[in-house]
């Protein structure tokens, strides 16, 4: 942090800046605690174009997600920026490794989450998954906004960048034919649209947290289908969560199909290392 950006945070916090120190662990920007007499902060910064955006994004997937009053999030200051550096300050959580109470927990208040509805799929904004954008445009059909708001811009911006050929990708008929019968009787939930274990945090009295989200109202089951690509919860976690929302003879198949938007994201971000994992997935589907 120089200078500038140091003072600037001062005047934010309009308190003296005790001392601060770099937090690993994020994909997308640079992360410190700030400790200040009173307490302590979480701030990001990011000097990439459009990263205001990102950060004013968050912000408001947060404060929707405070609004439910179903799962904690940290205690929001403010996002703005210097010059090029965008920034977001929070409230620092002190945390804990997660007990097995803890997960049941977390599968509680998230299964909370999920019960608050709305009339359509998809929300007022767009925001983002990872530094992608994502769409939202509100739609009344959950398969019409999972091919249109979440496969095929994926699909296409793997096919823009060459790492899909257009004859692997298949058709907005084929994926409908596939998923209509699939995506029965399904309801929109609130989701936190990525749902990976280092998108939640356990406070030191067990509270849990969500960060970073990418929420939308979505079928409840893609955050448990991005809980389960890259594992990190217990069994607990999942036994709590099946007691409030139960699965079908489907879910395992959405599942896979769910986890191919992540992987296309992933994919779009970090290149052929995923490739065999979408290829797999399209061939077992379509
Ligand atoms: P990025 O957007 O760069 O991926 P994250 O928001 O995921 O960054 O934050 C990076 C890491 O910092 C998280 O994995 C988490 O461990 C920690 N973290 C995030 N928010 C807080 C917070 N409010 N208090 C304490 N630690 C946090």
């Amino acid at each position: 942090m120089n200078t500038a950006f140091f003072n600037h945070i001062t005047s934010v916090l309009n308190q003296p800046i005790i001392n601060y120190a770099p937090v690993s662990g994020g994909d997308i920007s640079e992360a410190f605690k700030i400790n200040t007499a009173a307490k302590s902060y979480f701030l990001k910064t990011n000097s990439s174009g459009g990263a205001l955006n990102m950060f004013q994004t968050e912000k408001l997937g947060l404060e929707i997600i405070k609004n439910t009053n179903t799962i904690a999030v940290p205690e929001l200051v403010t996002c703005g920026n210097l010059g090029e550096t965008a920034f977001l300050l929070m409230e620092f959580i002190e945390t804990k490794t997660p007990s097995e109470t803890d997960f049941k927990t977390l599968a509680e208040h998230l299964a909370k989450l999920h019960k608050t509805s709305a009339d359509n799929f998809g929300l007022s904004t767009n925001n983002f998954i990872g530094s992608l954008p994502q769409q939202n445009k509100f739609h009344k059909h959950w398969t019409d906004f999972y091919i249109n708001q979440r496969l095929l811009p994926q699909l296409n911006l793997a096919k823009t960048n060459n790492l899909l050929q257009d004859s692997e990708i298949p058709t907005e008929v084929r994926l409908k034919e596939v998923l209509t019968p699939l995506f029965k009787n399904i309801k929109p939930s609130l989701i936190h649209g990525d749902f990976w274990s280092g998108n939640y945090i356990i406070a030191k009295n067990g509270t849990p947290y969500l960060i970073d989200p990418a929420i939308y109202f979505g079928h409840n089951e893609v955050d448990i289908a991005m809980s389960k690509l890259f594992g990190g919860f217990s069994n607990a976690f999942y036994d709590v969560y099946q007691n409030i929302f139960s699965f079908d003879d489907f879910t395992e198949t959405r599942i896979e199909i769910y986890q191919l938007y992540y992987l296309l994201v992933h994919l779009n971000l970090f290149g052929k290392s995923y490739y065999t994992q979408v290829k797999h997935v399209l061939n077992n589907n379509f």
